[in-house]
Parts: C-alpha cells; sequence; structure tokens
C-alpha cells in the first residue's frame, strides 16, 4: 500500500490499528476504502458505547482475501469484519473497481479484468 495511505489509515485509526504486530498493512491500495470504512465503523461503534474497543493484530492479504486479525470483538463486530473480507474477495486489490480472485505464478489475488491482463 502507498505510504501515504497507509500512513493516514494509521492516524485516522489510531486506537484499532496502533498495535498491529507490523507499522505496514501488507495489501493493496484497492483496499483501502474497504479498511478505512471498516474502521470508521468499528470506531463508531465503541465510541458511541454501542461495542468493546476492536484492536487489530495484522491486517494482511492473503488467498486474495482481506485478513483483519483482530482481538476484542464482539459477535456483531466480527460480522463487519468478516464482511468487509467477503467484500475483498471481489474488491480488486489494486485499483478498487469489482473483481474476482485469480491465481497468478502460485499467488492468489483479487483483481478486475485490466489489472488481471495488465500484470
Ligand atoms: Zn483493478
Amino acid at each position: 500500500m502507498r505510504k501515504d495511505l497507509e500512513d493516514s489509515l494509521f492516524e485516522q485509526h489510531e486506537k484499532i490499528l496502533g498495535q498491529c504486530d507490523y507499522r505496514e498493512l501488507c495489501i493493496g491500495d484497492g483496499w483501502f476504502v474497504l479498511v478505512d470504512t471498516l474502521c470508521l465503523g468499528l470506531q463508531h461503534l465503541t465510541d458511541s458505547g454501542a461495542g468493546p474497543q476492536v484492536r487489530a493484530l495484522q491486517v494482511k492479504q492473503k488467498f486474495g482475501e482481506l485478513c483483519f486479525y483482530a482481538e476484542g470483538a464482539d459477535y456483531f463486530q466480527a460480522g463487519m469484519i468478516h464482511m468487509a473480507s467477503l467484500i475483498s474477495m471481489r474488491t480488486c486489490e489494486v485499483c478498487g473497481s469489482p473483481g474476482e480472485r485469480v491465481e497468478q505464478q502460485d499467488h492468489w489475488r483479487t483483481l478486475c479484468p485490466t489489472h488481471t491482463a495488465g500484470s
């Protein structure tokens, strides 16, 4: 992920991402909005007293899917994280357009038709 996008996520969502194992999110730029929206939604619940504080341990792409490993989530928040992972498998990790999981050089990625052809 581009450094400025990554920095923006860490700054805006310090309470959620501040304790990640790595000061690096191993995902593509195309999932920025997805992760940003997930964190906004999770934090909104916490700040309005409707949920515990979620703390991400690691955020990465695995087999073309967003893996948002976190602790502290209640059942509802875990469902939000699960939904974000489902959406990630249909969202190009490069540009954010609709995409699907493809295998390239023994690695699974989620890509739109343009990035499948171009990479
Ligand atoms: Zn794309």
